[in-house]
């Protein structure tokens, strides 16, 4: 199960590991079960009401504003907001308000994870008030007095903070591996999704609320589940008629933005058309992991290069989602399509998947040594200063560089191309954000 984080923030001595102790209590450090998760700092689990958390103390944020920009202290903030559901910024009540508390908060403004306010080292619950009312300056919503010491005024804080936490079932439902199956009509997505399924080994959930637009149906293999989001289903009540040129484009685009991990079927006979390009250049956009399964193999006559004709002219034609592993199967006699499942699985961990800042520093340093960023007409050259793997799902790469413009297209795919090389990343997109000093 994975529970939601929530990243601890502030400077130094304003007592973040003292709130952490009294929020996670007597409960020992845990080795958080997610794979790939830097090991440098310490997640812990906590609980309140009926709300389970880890907490992650980010360490001391030295933020001053006056200093060079220096991404090293920043990255270990954004690392741990990268894969947090909420925030606590602390700050301390018996300092007062610092411009390094002010910068923080500026900064945590512009993401996107829902922030607390915790006023540290209030110990008196009236003076704590006053002591905790400057801190309304911040932009960050109501400061509330607490003291991590003490214990008082984490009840209201923690009321706040839970608000912004999955519920037990919800969180069991992000455990699934969410799997949509889309492609033209008649490519035989109803025809695998029974094959998946089918006689005892499904149980068929009731549509959710929130979406008409595809039937879901959960399966388990060897203790995994899968949610797969049938985009054909609705079209299984009978009397629609759909004319030959319906596609529900938009049906699939909304079943591709739910899942995790987009297979995308294309029919052998047919070949890849400009509607599966859509597809793929849409799977590309939202940063989904993704197969492509080609179907009806049977009915190709083939010897035995015809697998590797077709994947060639496959990726040439699909070059949107290059990276996705292609599979051959076929929905009626059942060739490979357990297969599917495997290669679902590799997609959807590579597409969580985490590497640590040393791991993608030294690709870099080897990529660099390789082949030098390229120098502009004026004479400047690029430089790469470092990288870091800012968040997941799918995965993206800061690489902090003096200046983005002095980095052509040509080298950026270089870069790109030794990530995948040296790292896999296979079955799902790859973002490298390249970004300057300031
Ligand atoms: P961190 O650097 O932000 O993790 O801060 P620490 O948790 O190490 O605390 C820094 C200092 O503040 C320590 O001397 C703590 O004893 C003190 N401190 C922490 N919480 C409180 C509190 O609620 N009240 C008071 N008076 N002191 C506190
Ligand atoms: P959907 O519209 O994508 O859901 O496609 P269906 O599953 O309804 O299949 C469309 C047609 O293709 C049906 O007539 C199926 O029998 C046929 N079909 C599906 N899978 C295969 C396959 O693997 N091989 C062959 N030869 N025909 C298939």
């Amino acid at each position: 199960m994975s529970l939601p984080i929530v990243a601890i923030i502030g400077r130094p001595n304003v007592g973040k590991s003292t709130i952490v102790n009294r929020l996670a209590g007597v409960q020992d450090a845990i080795v958080h079960d997610e794979p790939g998760v830097t090991r440098d700092r310490t997640y812990r689990r906590a609980f309140w009401q009926d709300r389970e958390y880890v907490v992650v103390d980010t360490g001391g944020l030295v933020f001053d504003d006056d200093t060079e920009f220096l991404p090293m202290i920043r990255e270990q903030a954004m690392l741990a907001l990268a894969e947090a559901k909420a925030a606590i910024l602390v700050v301390d009540g018996q300092a007062g308000l610092t411009t390094s508390d002010e910068a923080i908060a500026r900064w945590l403004r512009q993401q996107t994870v829902p922030v607390v306010l915790a006023v540290n080292k209030c110990e008196s619950p009236e003076q704590g008030l006053t002591q905790a009312s400057e801190f309304w300056q911040l932009g960050l919503g109501e400061p509330f007095p607490v003291s991590g010491i003490h214990g008082n005024g984490t009840g209201e804080l923690l009321d706040e903070l839970i608000k912004y936490l999955p519920s037990a079932e919800e969180i069991e439902e992000t455990d699934e591996i969410k799997v949509a199956i889309v492609g033209r009509p008649n490519v035989g997505k109803s025809s695998l999704l029974n094959a998946f399924v089918g006689e005892n080994r499904s149980i068929v959930s009731p549509i959710s609320g929130t979406t008409r637009d595809a039937i879901d149906t959960v399966v388990e293999r060897d203790e995994k589940t899968y949610r797969l989001i049938d985009t054909a289903g609705i079209r299984r009540k009978k009397n629609v008629e759909y004319g030959a040129e319906f596609f529900g484009i938009n049906r699939a685009f909304k079943a591709i933005r739910r899942a995790d991990v987009v297979l995308l079927v294309i029919d052998a006979v047919d070949g890849v058309t400009e509607q599966d390009q859509k597809l793929a250049g849409r799977i590309d956009e939202e940063g989904r992991a993704c197969v492509i399964v080609v179907n009806k193999w049977d009915a190709i006559e083939k010897d035995s290069h015809t697998i590797y004709e077709f994947e060639e002219i496959f990726k040439q034609r699909l070059s949107f989602i290059e990276w996705a592993e292609t599979i051959f199967v076929s929905a009626q006699t059942g060739q490979r399509v357990e297969k599917i499942l495997e290669l679902v699985n590799v997609a959807a961990e590579e597409h969580k998947r985490r590497v640590t800042t040393a791991v993608i520093n030294e690709v870099l340093q080897e990529a660099i040594s390789w082949h030098s960023p390229p120098t502009t007409r004026q004479g400047k050259q690029g430089k790469i200063y470092y990288g870091t793997q800012v968040s997941s799902q799918p995965p993206a790469i800061a690489l902090f560089v003096n200046e983005p413009k002095r980095f052509n297209d040509n080298y950026r795919r270089y870069i790109e191309r030794q990530f995948r090389q040296q790292l896999g990343f296979k079955g799902t997109p790859l973002r490298l954000m390249w970004r300057g000093k300031k």
